[in-house]
């Protein structure tokens, strides 16, 4: 599904990642995990075609997408839901929605049930029908953060990367994020996590990557890296 092959990345000439390399199988979901500043963020944005990568390359179902604007990356099935929840504060959280969908009718994808779609995206997130008509600029933190992933949800994607989709969230609130990424994991939806509970990540998760200024550092199955002496002792909070 997704292949990140030895991805060199930065700002500027700052160079941040130095060759990243990893795999998120179809259907499957994988955990970035590492300290503040050791490039999660910044391989998401290299990914979705936010920021371009200066060498390696990124494959989206075996198709090469390095370099490409992020809206043509998105054309392709893939949905950022990116730190600090982007949505649209002016517009309603149906229109937000909507708005998420809008990529599927801009390129060669199978448009499908977009009604279909926002439906099941209301189920999964209830509080957002209760407030369906609301401006999403008057949302709390919490529900700001579950329409940027519902968002996501409606370009029916082939993959999503979460970026820290419990950042700023009461602890209510992130098992309650914690419960719909487990649901969409049961709807079979591809996801690549940063997630800052990197415990509570992995118990989600099939695979965990471990980054570390800008390298991968450790991988294994989750459950692995949950039992893992030094993981634990580094970013599980010797838990
Ligand atoms: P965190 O867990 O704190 O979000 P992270 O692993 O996601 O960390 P990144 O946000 O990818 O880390 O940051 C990696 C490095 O790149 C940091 O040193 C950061 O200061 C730098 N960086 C991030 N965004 C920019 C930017 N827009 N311009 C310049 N440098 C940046």
């Amino acid at each position: 599904m997704l292949k990140i092959d030895s991805l060199y990345a930065g700002y500027g000439a700052t160079e941040v990642l130095h060759g990243i390399s990893l795999e998120v199988p179809r259907g499957k979901v994988v955990s970035l995990i590492g300290s503040n500043g050791a490039g999660k963020t910044t391989t998401m944005r290299a990914v979705s075609g936010m920021i371009k990568p200066k060498k390696g390359a990124v494959l989206l179902n075996g198709v090469d997408v390095t370099g490409l604007d992020s809206h043509r990356i998105a054309r392709r099935g893939l949905a950022h839901s990116p730190e600090g929840r982007r949505v649209f504060p002016t517009l309603s959280v149906i229109d937000n929605l909507l708005l998420g969908a809008f990529p599927r009718f801009t390129g060669n994808r199978e448009k499908g049930d977009v009604h279909g779609d926002l439906e099941r995206a209301m189920e999964l997130f209830p509080r957002l029908k209760e407030r369906r008509t609301q401006l999403a600029g008057t949302l709390s933190g919490g529900e700001q953060q579950m329409l940027a992933m519902a968002r996501a949800s409606m370009l029916n994607p082939d993959l999503i990367l979460l970026d820290e989709p419990s950042m700023g969230l009461a602890p209510i609130i992130v098992d309650e994020v914690f419960r719909i990424i487990a649901r969409l994991k049961e709807r079979g939806v591809t996801m690549l996590l940063v997630e800052q509970f990197a415990g509570a990540a992995l118990a989600v998760s099939d695979y965990g990557y471990v980054m570390e200024n800008g390298r991968i550092s450790a991988h294994g199955p989750a459950e692995h890296l949950l039992h893992d002496p030094a993981v634990k002792a580094a970013y599980l909070g010797g838990h």
